[in-house]
């Protein structure tokens, strides 16, 4: 069988932030790729980097206090991060190639232009056609999402929709313009759960229709293990865990993995099942250790995971199937 290619491939980024505290290490040193037609999920709690990750790729960080440090992002053969920020090769690469859903839509679209005149900019900004042709796109794109009355949609303004409406605009955004990948940061963690189950799966609906690729951002790995092909695990700024979901879910190394799997309710667990959870907080970026920096949380850690090096990514096992842990740790059955 032909291998897949790489549709984005990200080596060694390393971004921090240089605030009052000191230097804040929000992704260090992260690599990771997806394929063609393949729905990725990088997973962890909040202020673990993994936003921060995919804003560093769309090279959307704000400088100052944010600061690209090193790594390469290279999308269809090239580096996209070796492009200016503002640059016209860069502006093609947002949107045309890549388009982004944010938890909160509003982040992207402006409140006081109506819905139709920023669908039809964007088109205009990627495609060489008319202002009438981008309307009547803007309208189909809408249609293709869902939105009932697309016609009538084009003229309200942001704020006269639901959520669940402009986060389905910012998904017609990215059919609009023929993305190859989009990225979802927490697409419906804003939504109430009616909502969110709709919003999901008219996303993955369109990730198969138009055949793109997709990176799901979330803190909630029960939810991506019911569509990821494969999850990459986020702790302090690093992956710590990587592999097809399966084996992720059967076979999970790392104790952060195993600590957040256990957290992930059962469908067939009774009502009075206890969820376990992970125990303490995160560490401060600023004031990282240079030693395992989950050790402080982790029921297996001894004195050797808090005097060596952090450990770095080795396999585990499976295809694909890396963990970062000085230790051979296996989840208990529950
Ligand atoms: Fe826990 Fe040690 Fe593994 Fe870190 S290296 S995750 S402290 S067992």
């Amino acid at each position: 069988m032909a291998e897949k290619k790489h549709l984005l491939e990200v080596n060694h980024l390393k971004t921090s932030f240089f605030t009052d505290s000191g230097e804040v290490k929000a992704v260090n040193d992260v690599s990771y790729y997806v394929d063609e037609q393949e729905i990725v999920a990088v997973v962890g709690e909040s202020g673990c980097g993994k936003s921060v990750t995919q804003m560093s790729v769309m090279q959307l960080i704000q400088s100052p206090p944010g600061k690209i440090l090193g790594g390469e992002a290279i999308l269809e053969g090239q580096d996209i991060l070796k492009f200016r920020p503002g640059s016209k090769e860069m502006r093609a690469v947002r949107g045309e190639k890549i388009a982004m859903i944010f938890q909160e839509p509003m982040t992207s679209l402006n409140p006081v232009i109506t819905v139709g005149k920023q669908l039809t900019e964007v088109i205009r900004t990627h495609k060489k056609v008319s202002k009438k042709e981008a309307w009547e796109m803007g309208i189909n794109a809408l249609a293709s999402v869902g939105i009932p009355e697309p016609e009538a949609r084009m003229k309200n303004y942001p704020f006269e929709m639901s959520g669940g409406m402009r986060q389905r605009v910012m998904i017609a955004v990215a059919v609009a313009c023929n993305a190859r990948l989009i990225v979802a940061d927490e697409p419906t963690t804003a939504l109430d759960v009616t909502t969110q189950a709709q919003v999901m799966e008219l996303l993955l609906d369109v990730v198969d229709k138009m055949k793109t690729s997709l990176i799901v951002v979330t803190h909630n790995l029960g939810l991506v293990t019911r569509y990821a092909d494969r999850i990459y695990v986020m702790y302090a700024g690093r992956i710590i865990e990587s592999g097809t979901t399966e084996e992720l879910m059967t076979k999970p190394c790392h104790p952060y993995t195993i600590g957040l799997l256990n957290a992930v309710p059962k469908l067939d667990a009774d009502e009075h099942a206890h969820l376990m959870t992970i125990e303490g907080a995160p560490p401060n970026l600023a004031d990282l250790p240079d030693s395992c920096a989950f050790a402080p949380r982790c029921p297996y850690a001894n004195e050797a995971c808090k005097n060596l090096p952090h450990p770095e990514l080795r396999p585990a096992g499976g295809h694909g199937h890396f963990t970062a842990c000085h230790l051979e740790v296996r989840r208990e059955e529950s």
